[in-house]
């Protein structure tokens, strides 16, 4: 069973600027002096983890990263300016592997962790650094530094950020689908090393895992060496989406025994925030949602979400609910509206 986001990235640090050959002159000054500068530092490729990325999949877009090459050494003894360094964001749990995948090269477990991964090459000499007593005319200089090179494989093991739990035949499984297809500019993201249940949702500039919980239970009872990985699925579940079928004979009924169920298997599940979802709403009217909605309420349900996996209708409000759980990333957030998508149809249902 895997759970893992690989990607296979090239990485190139720049190569140092090469050293500059320059003379001094001057009216009426017979001989200048060699005043060619060094040449500046490539920039470093560097990894840094961040907060409130999930998952690898911005890196199927940008594989190739090459940092900047320093800057020619010029006249005047000036040294060129060195690159910036290129900065690669990763979400913690990123280990970077060797090309063959037998070595991990680095491995990010806390948010803020940087790490120089290839130097960028140092600068050349320019031709005054050559200047010596017996060499007042120096036309020497080097060439910069080349820069370094290599392919490497990112690897996560994806853990869910939020839980989907719903009993059989809620609508989990077209849930998931619909969400982690439709919203995405990424529809045919690959998920051949993930198992089904698993989806990457990716929602107005933000991203996260989604579980099918109850799969996972079911998965871990059977044993098979999946405990911990379930494990650590819940631990890091920052809130469950509860679907519950309006088909079904009794909805109220549904969220109790999926909260029994939930309270029974523990580890910490029964604590998590809940968003509380009606679902298949297209197969009912407004005023039978209404009247269900109120009764989840008096079973504990603070808000009642109407949606509708099969046409995707109120999963905007919906997924908007969840990014309030997950830790922000301020940098795509500020994109959130622009990414903002139209609804299709134009069905948009708000929270009861
Ligand atoms: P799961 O057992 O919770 O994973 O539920 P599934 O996603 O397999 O769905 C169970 C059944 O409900 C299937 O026949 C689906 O086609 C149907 N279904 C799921 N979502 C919707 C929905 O939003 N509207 C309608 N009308 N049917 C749905
Ligand atoms: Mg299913």
């Amino acid at each position: 069973m895997h759970f893992l986001d690989q990607a296979k990235i090239y990485l190139k640090s720049g190569a140092g600027g090469p050293g500059a050959v320059s003379f001094r002159r001057e009216a009426y000054v017979e001989f200048g002096g060699p005043d060619g500068g060094n040449g500046g530092k490539g920039g470093d490729i560097v990894f840094e983890a961040v907060q409130g990325l999930n998952t690898l999949i911005d890196f199927r877009y940008a594989q190739h990263f090459k940092a900047k090459r320093g800057n020619h050494g010029q006249g005047k003894n000036r040294t060129g300016a060195g690159a910036s360094d290129l900065v690669i964001e990763v979400p913690v749990g990123t280990q970077v592997l060797s090309e063959d995948k037998e070595e991990v090269l680095a491995d990010f477990t806390e948010i803020g962790q940087r790490v120089t991964f290839l130097e960028g090459g140092r600068g050349g000499r320019g031709n005054a650094s050559y200047k010596s007593a017996t060499n007042r005319a120096p036309r020497q200089h080097q060439p910069g530094e080349p820069g370094e090179e290599m392919w490497v494989w990112l690897r996560l093991k994806l853990l869910a950020d939020v839980g989907l739990v719903g009993l059989p035949n809620a609508g989990k499984s077209t849930f998931i689908n619909a969400v982690s297809n439709a919203r995405a500019k990424v529809g045919d993201y690959a998920f051949t090393t993930l198992v089904p249940k698993l989806g990457v949702v990716q929602h107005k500039g933000r991203e996260f895992v989604l579980a099918d919980i109850p799969g996972l239970i079911s998965g871990a009872a059977e044993g098979a060496g999946i405990g911990d990985r379930f494990l650590g699925h819940i631990e890091r579940c920052r809130v469950l989406i509860h679907l519950i079928d309006i088909a079904g004979d009794d909805p109220a009924a549904a969220m109790r025994t999926v909260e029994e169920e939930l309270a029974a298997y523990g580890g910490g599940l029964e604590g998590k925030p809940r968003l509380v979802a009606l679902n298949k709403m297209d197969l009912a009217d407004e005023e039978l949602g209404e009247g269900f909605a109120d009764e989840l309420k008096a079973e504990g349900a603070d808000q009642v979400f109407p949606v509708s996996g099969a046409s995707g209708a109120g999963i905007e409000a919906l997924l908007d609910a969840v990014l309030a759980y997950l830790p922000s990333k301020t940098t795509s957030e500020t994109n959130a509206a622009e990414v903002e998508d139209e609804d299709e149809d134009g069905a948009e249902w708000s929270p009861i």
